[in-house]
């Protein structure tokens, strides 16, 4: 085996500082050796202007079927919109299926209060039992040292407390997406890039999009974006924001992998016994492989699952970049197979079973809101008055995150909002706001919204917060009255 991927110069890791301000600190990589050769492209061809056939009109358009987008739609469609769903890839889910993120974040506060519900708990209860792993209810908020223990080599307690974070069978997630929308009439379509935003008088009107039938046009009321990318907000004109807490993997891409064949249980009872022989393992698989990663359960014991290695300095804008990333991650999968196989008690037997068709993207773009989460806000606890769901904090330190409507909603365009890790926050905020269940949440809060700016014949900026509210808690989600302060735990 070679000391370092073949065709990369030994990687820098960053040594980073484990704060309470930062959800996840981690080995992070830069190299500055590329597969790729430079591009030769220069000059400009010219486009045409043609006229582009609708495809269909609807109340809301929602682009993009991650995690907050599958939310949205649902929200909308049960808030009684015409909705339609517009999807590049195959499948719903987004990042949390095609990209095997399967380890949905914690969805409790430090008391095991569930906070994040609505949309988070109706599709988590679909998924059958052998869908999805995480300790039982009656743990949630648990600091007996055992459970603690157990659950903390298992996604599911941090600080030494049991918290609701399982992880899952994305086929189970992705079923379940779908076969929700269809039951509330959600209009699927998939296969498409949302190429360009149809923008008149400052407002967005909907999409033209790109499948194999050519381009097409989306009309639609409202438009929520959902690419987490914020490609729909930052093409038609809308201000975003992008800098990066260095600190944190929350800018770092990388893209997912599983191994089979594994004895979950075994490894990590080796991980778990003698912090010296792991240390030496860790030590070991950073020097022959240079970017390394250890692995996360998974909803299975057989199967493991691979987050990393997280590579910094590339852009999720960027397509040479991107094609980067999925090179190195392929012959990482590879180089991890054989490392573990030699090396790692529980993996003799792995084998490559499936990497991400989605690559691993954690930030590009953020939404420049009327309204914005930011970390010094993080102390006091304060209940935002347009508050549409509650967010877990980064550590017991910190009372729970009050999110406000305004975070979704642009400064200046109208015709659309925001949800998901592009959302308005800060690049410190971004570490958490970015998670699953709080795209969920942010989601169906837009999804919501959306549809009552339709029903209310109003521009989403100036709807009537307590109608939001109202239906939000009609759905299942949690949202505080203004007055509460929540203290820490
Ligand atoms: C490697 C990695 C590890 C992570 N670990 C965790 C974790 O352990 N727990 C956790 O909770 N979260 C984790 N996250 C974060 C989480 O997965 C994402 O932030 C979350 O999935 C974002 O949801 P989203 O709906 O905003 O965006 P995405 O999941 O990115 O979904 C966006 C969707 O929009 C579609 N789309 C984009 N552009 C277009 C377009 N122009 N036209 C049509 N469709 C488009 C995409 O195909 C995709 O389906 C991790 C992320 C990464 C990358």
């Amino acid at each position: 085996m070679s000391e370092t991927p073949e065709g990369s110069a030994p990687p820098t890791t960053r040594a980073v500082k484990q704060s309470l301000d930062r959800f996840l600190a981690s080995d992070v990589f830069e190299a500055n050796s590329r597969a790729l050769p430079p591009r030769n492209g220069f000059g400009y061809v010219e486009e045409e202007a043609r006229k582009v056939p609708v495809y269909h009109s609807c109340d809301v358009l929602v682009v993009g079927g991650g995690p907050a987008g599958t939310a949205a739609a649902y929200a909308a469609a049960k808030t009684g919109a015409d909705v339609v769903l517009l999807e590049r890839y195959n499948a719903l889910g987004g990042l949390s299926t095609g990209g095997l993120v399967i380890w949905i974040d914690r969805m409790t506060d430090w008391s095991g209060n569930h906070i994040i519900k609505g949309f988070a708990e109706d599709i988590l209860d679909r998924l059958p039992a052998e869908g999805k792993a995480g300790p039982s209810q009656d743990l949630w908020g648990s600091r007996d040292p055992v459970a603690a223990k157990y659950w903390g080599s298992r996604t599911s307690a941090f600080h030494g407390i049991v918290s609701w974070a399982p992880t899952i069978d994305p086929e189970r997630l992705k079923l379940a997406s779908q076969e929700m929308l269809l039951e509330h009439g959600v209009r699927l379509v998939l296969h498409s890039w949302a190429a360009i935003p149809i923008v008149e008088d400052g407002r967005v009107g909907g999409v033209i999009f790109e499948s194999k039938a050519g381009r097409q046009a989306l009309r639609a009321k409202v438009v929520v974006d959902c690419t987490g990318d914020g490609d729909i907000f930052a093409r038609a004109g809308g201000e975003f924001e992008s800098d990066i807490e260095e600190g944190d993997v929350h800018h770092s891409m990388n893209t997912g992998f599983m191994l089979g064949g594994v004895d979950m249980d075994r490894w990590i009872d080796f991980r778990t016994s003698d912090a010296d022989q792991f240390n030496a393992f860790m030590a070991l698989g950073r020097e022959r492989l240079g970017f390394f990663q250890p692995p996360y359960v998974s909803w299975r014991k057989d199967i493991a699952l691979f987050l990393g290695p997280r590579q910094s300095g590339l852009s999720a804008l960027d397509v040479d970049d991107m094609t980067e990333v999925e090179i190195r991650s392929h012959r990482f999968m590879a180089t991890h197979c054989e490392f573990f196989r030699e090396n790692a008690p529980g993996f003799e037997q792995a084998y490559m079973l499936q990497s991400a068709s989605q690559l691993g993207v954690r930030h590009t773009r953020r939404l420049a809101g009327a309204g914005k989460i930011v970390r010094s806000q993080w102390d006091a606890g304060l209940v935002a008055p347009d508050e549409v769901g509650v967010s877990p904090s980064v550590s017991p330190k910190f009372p729970v995150i009050s999110v406000p409507y305004g975070s979704l909603v642009p400064v200046r365009l109208d015709g659309l909002l925001a949800a998901g890790r592009h959302m308005s926050c800060d690049a410190n905020s971004h570490g958490f706001m970015r998670e699953i269940p709080q795209c969920w949440l942010t989601g169906q809060a837009a999804g919501a919204a959306a549809a009552l700016s339709v029903s209310e014949n109003c521009q989403p900026r100036v709807l009537d917060v307590s109608l939001l509210q109202s239906e939000l808690r009609k759905q299942g989600a949690v949202v505080r009255e203004a007055a509460a302060v929540e203290p820490a735990a």
